[in-house]
């Protein structure tokens, strides 16, 4: 059986955030005082697990662990174990993960070996106090150490790198270039508004088509195909061995080509980002004594 929404696309890809908490702060992402939700409204890795299953019979061949910070999650690895299992005689094809980088030079080796090859780190800047600045007390050399330690383990490593008007906008072709030279690919994100920050995120907003064009005047980009059934679209440049992709939420509309659906920490299942009708998951299971 597969798994199709009200606009006849088939899913495909969950994306599964395993908790609301985060070792960071990112201005665009979180207040400074967060208050995080009680532990008994987060699913149980249990309840994850079950979900996950059933979302793998009706045809989810990716899973994409994030948060909040999934690497915070305590016994996150013998979630990822679990799933990785799954591998051998469900549909399930690949597990990755979404994360700020912080904990990976400790976590690296257990993901490779429990079957996550690909990764996708946030890291807006590779300046020092900006980094500190933007993630209000990140240490960049952590999370340096981690990609280091990452591509150590042979995981496939893609940087996600949201742009900002007057933060990062003069440094996106030096993180390019940094990113080259690791032959990792990289992509640009436009910000988007959130509810749960205290910063006007209008003061920040960068629209994408310009900061391509900037880019393009240096790396003359031709597009490529590749579809990852998400929201990026994907550029190569005779002058770098990187794809370099660009998400444009606010000013470029991607609904068509979506396969995607995201469960909450608290197990409300979302079909689409840009909407707030969900599911309520929690629910049913711990009403159910099946
Ligand atoms: N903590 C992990 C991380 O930072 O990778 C995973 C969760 S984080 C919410 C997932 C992604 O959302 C990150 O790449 C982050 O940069 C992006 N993000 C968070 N707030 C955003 C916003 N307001 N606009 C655009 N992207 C945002
Ligand atoms: Fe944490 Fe990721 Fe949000 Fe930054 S973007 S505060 S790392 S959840």
């Amino acid at each position: 059986m597969k798994l199709f929404d009200q606009f006849a696309r088939n899913i495909s890809y969950l994306r599964v955030s395993v908790t609301d908490r985060c070792d960071l702060r990112c201005v665009y992402c979180m207040k400074e005082k967060m208050t995080f939700l009680p532990k008994n409204e987060i699913l149980t890795l249990e309840e994850i697990e079950r979900l996950c299953d059933n979302f793998i019979e009706l045809g989810v061949k990716k899973i994409r662990l994030t948060g909040g910070e999934p690497l915070i999650r305590k016994d996150i690895i013998k979630l990822i174990k679990k799933l990785n299992n799954k591998k051998n005689n469900t549909n399930l094809k690949e597990i990755t993960i979404t994360t700020n980088g912080t904990l990976l030079e400790k976590y690296a080796l257990d993901l490779k070996e429990n079957g996550i090859d690909r990764i996708n780190i946030s890291l807006d800047t590779i300046n020092k106090e900006k980094y500190k600045k933007i993630t209000r007390f990140g240490n960049l050399e952590k999370v340096l150490k981690g990609i280091n330690e990452a591509l150590k383990n042979n995981i496939k490593v893609k940087i996600n790198t949201v742009a900002m008007k007057d933060f990062n906008e003069d440094e996106f072709e030096e993180l390019i270039i940094w990113a080259d030279k690791l032959n990792i690919d990289i992509t640009f994100i436009e910000v988007m508004p959130m509810e749960e920050t205290d910063n006007d995120r209008h003061m920040q907003f960068l629209p994408l088509n310009e900061v391509y064009n900037n880019l393009d005047k240096k790396f003359s980009f031709y597009k490529i195909d590749k579809n990852t059934g998400g929201p990026a679209k994907y550029f190569k440049s005779n002058k770098i061995s990187i794809n370099v992709g660009f998400i444009t939420p606010i000013t470029n509309n991607f609904c068509a080509n979506c396969n995607r659906v995201r469960l909450s920490s608290t197990g409300k299942l979302y079909m689409c980002l840009g909407q707030n009708d969900y599911v309520d998951f929690r629910n049913i299971l711990r009403n159910d004594h099946s």
